[in-house]
């Protein structure tokens, strides 16, 4: 005897109606977050909810903001550096300037004119 059929056939007719609005999330919005590294994350938070003022990017854990042109955490951040901040963070004007006239000196004596 197929008890499934019986089973469900009982309720045929008299199951009351979901009400489906129970189930409803509540009301989101989207807000977007951006990290110093140019991710962009979109959470969404219930529409009558304060957002939160940083959100940790999913992608590399840096904090992100909402402002994409000035996402936080950039002040403590190492900011790029060409090779030339590296060696001039490393030395003095002063050292250069001797460093330059030193190698200027040598190429002068590799041509005979210092
Ligand atoms: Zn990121």
């Amino acid at each position: 005897m197929p008890n499934g059929h019986v089973i469900r056939g009982s309720r045929v007719g008299s199951a009351p109606v979901r009400p489906a609005e129970r189930y409803e999330p509540a009301p989101c919005r989207p807000v977007a977050y951006w990290c110093r590294n140019g991710h962009q994350t979109q959470i969404r938070i219930a529409a009558e909810a304060e957002a939160p003022p940083v959100w940790d990017c999913p992608r590399c854990g840096h904090p992100a903001g909402q402002d994409a042109q000035n996402p936080p955490g950039r002040a403590r951040s190492e900011p790029y550096k060409s090779h030339l901040a590296y060696v001039k963070e490393r030395r003095t004007d002063a050292e250069g300037e001797a460093i330059l006239a030193e190698a200027l000196a040598a190429l002068r004596r590799r041509r005979g004119t210092g």
